[in-house]
């Protein structure tokens, strides 16, 4: 039996942050939206845990870790800890999402091996015991389970749906050096030492999404990170520029970058976009619409 589980990428379109609380996460209130950049998770039976990695030319293969480092073990040990079973499969993870673009690639290969292992394995976890298992592998695993457009709270662990009554289209332009979170995260306490301990909610972002109209909906994009992220990377600025000179409604950073997500007016439109970013050198510039399924099995 071999079982392929897909599970997209997100974006931030609202990233509102806190100040970090005494666990060390930060308060966060986001709208996540799933996109159509999605890595796939192949696993089938074994008498031993392997895996292996696939990646485009693109993608750096030694970005992506393996050996006990790679988020998928760890999802791989924590559900089958849970149902007291051992962690065997032959597992396969075959990326697009971009490696430490602030995509949340990783979180998207831990929730497409959750899925895949529970069926694998024939566990029938509950989703709630899997939205738990989630959290507990990183702050936007849950999200990746639900995809659509939802809003994010707690530290972007706690998921729920929200109305969005359009298929958008993005332009992503990819950046061959990837960010560590942590580090943006850690500016951004620099440069916002009086950060709320609670974000506000992003009301009219969320009623622009129900409007399904692009431009209103270019207007509330927000993302908290995005001034942290330019002081470290001052070319992210140039990218947003140089995206909104050659007609993109809007665009901003993606997450904690380096990836800057352009909305577009419509299809035509973002492809538009795209090539004037390759015109002017950048090579991974993708085109994608979203709000898109979250883990879901593709084959098995
Ligand atoms: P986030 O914003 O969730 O921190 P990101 O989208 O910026 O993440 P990821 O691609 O998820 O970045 O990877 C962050 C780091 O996680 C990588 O630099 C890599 O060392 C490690 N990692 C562990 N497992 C994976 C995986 N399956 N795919 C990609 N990176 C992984």
């Amino acid at each position: 039996m071999n079982i392929t589980v897909r599970a997209p990428a997100k974006i931030n379109l609202h990233l509102g942050v806190g100040a970090p609380r005494e666990d060390g996460f930060h308060s966060l209130m986001t709208v996540y939206q799933a996109v159509g950049i999605c890595d796939d998770v192949s696993v089938s039976r074994s008498a031993a845990w392997t895996l292996r990695v696939s990646v485009p030319e693109w993608i750096d293969p030694d970005l992506v870790p393996l050996g006990g480092d790679n988020i998928v073990d760890r999802a791989a040990s924590l559900l089958a800890a849970h149902h007291g079973v051992d962690a065997k499969a032959d597992v396969l993870i075959t990326k697009s999402i971009p490696v430490a673009g602030g995509m949340a690639g990783g979180s998207a290969d831990a929730a497409a091996a959750l899925v895949a292992l529970d069926r694998l394995w024939g566990l029938e976890t509950s989703d709630a015991d899997l939205l738990r298992i989630a959290a507990d592998l990183g702050s936007d695993v849950p999200f990746a389970l639900l995809g659509g457009t939802a809003l994010g709270t707690g530290h972007g662990e706690l998921v729920e749906q929200v109305e969005d009554a359009a298929t958008w289209w993005w332009v992503a332009v990819v950046s061959d050096e990837g960010m560590s979170t942590p580090a943006v995260y850690r500016h951004f306490d620099v440069l916002n030492p009086d950060a709320p301990v609670q974000p506000e909610s992003p009301d009219a972002l969320l009623a622009a999404l129900a409007s399904g109209d692009p431009l209103r909906l270019g207007e509330t994009l927000h993302n908290d990170l995005q001034e942290a992220a330019i002081d470290l990377r001052p070319d992210l600025g140039d990218i947003i520029d140089f995206g909104h000179a050659v007609g993109a409604v809007r665009g901003i950073v993606s997450g904690s970058g380096p990836t800057c997500v352009f909305l577009a007016e419509s299809a035509d439109a973002a492809r538009e976009v795209a090539a004037a970013f390759g015109k002017n050198g950048h090579e991974v510039v993708l085109v994608t619409p979203g709000p898109v399924a979250g883990a879901h099995v593709v084959t098995y």
